[in-house]
């Protein structure tokens, strides 16, 4: 399988290629040529498979002659042996017609282990055959950064360097990065917002000093494998529930669109996807977008579901191209004009497009209060606040009841503890996994907001490209 970029100039790459970059050298996102799919006879015979197996199948059109069929069905037994439920991403029924996709029971209790653990192993296998080191940079403001160094810790070939805003994450989320102790992993707490580490991430990359040296990596979700892995669970999801004989609708709490651009992803496969339903925060530029076209930026208000806090959605990109006729020229002129003055109209083929699939909706606070105690009190369940502002617009969404709405449960209460606390009067216990994590030490530097620093930092540890 060959990937293009979304703007249109950057070189074609092969999947390990498109895997190692991460962002395309035009400033694009990487997108397979063209979509794989299965017929629905290929679809039923997937039914029963164990999460592993199921993933390789349908990965494999997407990975091509990068790994073997051996290879890649052994790395994702190695990634999903990690996880402490045996179906990997469970499903819980909350009444008739709505479900809950259990995508916490990775290490860091956030649905981003189901595609990081997987892409640590990527690069690992890859850069052992190049003979190549890379050095990951990242910013975080909370679940990436503890993902991404779960997945990576101890990883031959492979540095990590992560930011978070000094003082600004919770104390769960810092422990669960400054806790693992592993000679490659680096981890900063940086004087200022998570905006300005970005800043410093992003110059980081841009810098031909830098850049000429050490081979750079990106472990955010414009990372195309990232999204090929969360393609699995919309299959798994869909096939416990009848499919391919009947539709399912999901739900996504979204913040960067990666989450629920893999559903469209399955969508285009084959499967038979009735709706995807974008859930946002009052952080709601995708709802404006999806409901009226409008997609432009503010300020971001900070609420209890951070992990969607977001104005500007890197991997929406992939949905405005594939829908606007795979046009990269017109996306890279698109693009600029959105960048110099944040805001843009879509088009009509890319309002008509996204149509076909997409419904939005918003959640302010206290609606998702509401719904984490509808959840308690009718269903058992205690939801962490971005799985509550997914299943808020699934409730709200009015669908077909013959349908099973399934809404995704991207993160375990205990994650936001007092957030949840607040709501319903009870403070979920962390699972027995991460039990002894306030019992660990902790390993930080501190730095202050300069780009000098932070570069460095950087270059004095990181090991050369090769
Ligand atoms: C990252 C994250 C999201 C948003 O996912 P996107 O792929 O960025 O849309 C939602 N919920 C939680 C808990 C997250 O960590």
């Amino acid at each position: 399988m060959e990937y293009i970029s979304t703007r249109g100039s950057a070189e074609a790459l092969d999947f390990e290629g498109a895997t190692l970059a991460g962002l395309a050298s035009d400033g694009g996102l990487y997108l397979p040529r063209e979509w794989p799919s299965f017929a629905p006879e290929e679809i039923a015979a997937m039914a029963g498979l164990p999460y592993a197996q199921l993933a390789a199948k349908i990965m494999a059109p997407f990975v091509g002659g990068s790994l073997s069929a051996d290879e890649l069905l052994a790395l994702c037994e190695e990634a999903y042996g990690r996880f402490s439920h045996k179906a990997v991403t469970p499903l819980a029924q909350l009444d008739e017609q709505q479900w809950l996709l259990e995508l916490f029971h990775g290490p860091t209790l956030a649905f981003k282990d189901v595609a990081l653990q997987l892409l640590g192993l990527f690069f690992e296998n890859f850069l052992s055959r190049r003979k190549s080191n890379l050095t990951i940079v990242g910013a975080t403001s909370g679940d990436t950064g503890s993902a991404a160094i779960d997945a990576v810790a101890g990883r031959e070939g492979i540095d990590i360097f992560m930011l978070h805003p000094a003082g600004r994450i919770s104390d769960v989320q810092r422990r669960q990065m400054t806790t693992v102790r592993a000679p490659n992993v680096y981890n900063i707490a940086m004087d200022g917002s998570f905006d300005d580490a970005q800043a410093m991430v992003k110059r980081m990359f841009g810098d031909a000093d830098v850049t000429g040296r050490f081979n750079i990596g990106a472990v955010n979700s414009i990372n195309w494998a990232r999204l090929m892995a969360q393609v699995v669970y919309y299959f798994a999801a869909a096939l416990q529930l009848g499919s391919p004989a009947c539709k399912v609708a999901f739900s996504v709490p979204t913040g960067n669109f990666g989450d629920v651009f893999a559903g469209y992803v399955a969508a285009q496969m084959g499967l038979p996807i009735e709706r995807l339903i974008v859930a946002t925060n009052v952080n709601d530029i995708l709802h404006r977008a999806i409901s009226d076209g409008d997609y432009s930026a503010g300020e971001v208000t900070p609420t209890v579901a951070p992990s969607m806090d977001i104005q500007v959605s890197s991997n929406f990109e992939r949905l405005l191209f594939d829908c606007g006729g795979r046009d990269g020229d017109a996306m890279a002129e698109q693009m600029r004009a959105f960048e110099a003055s944040k805001a843009m109209q879509l088009t009509n083929a890319q309002r008509e497009g996204a149509a076909k699939l997409f419904t939005s909706s918003r959640t302010d606070g206290e609606q998702l209060s509401q719904t984490l105690r509808w959840a308690h009190e009718n269903a058992g369940q205690v939801l962490d606040p971005h799985t509550a502002i997914g299943l808020h617009a699934a409730l709200e969404a009015q669908i077909d009841p013959a349908i099973p709405v399934v809404t995704l449960a991207t993160a375990h209460p205990a994650k936001f503890r007092d957030a949840v606390e607040r709501a319903i009067g009870q403070r979920p216990a962390l699972p027995a996994r991460v039990g002894d994590l306030f019992a660990r030490e902790e390993a930080y530097d501190e730095l202050p907001g300069t780009y000098e620093a932070v570069r460095d930092y950087v270059t004095s540890r990181a090991t050369p490209a090769n």
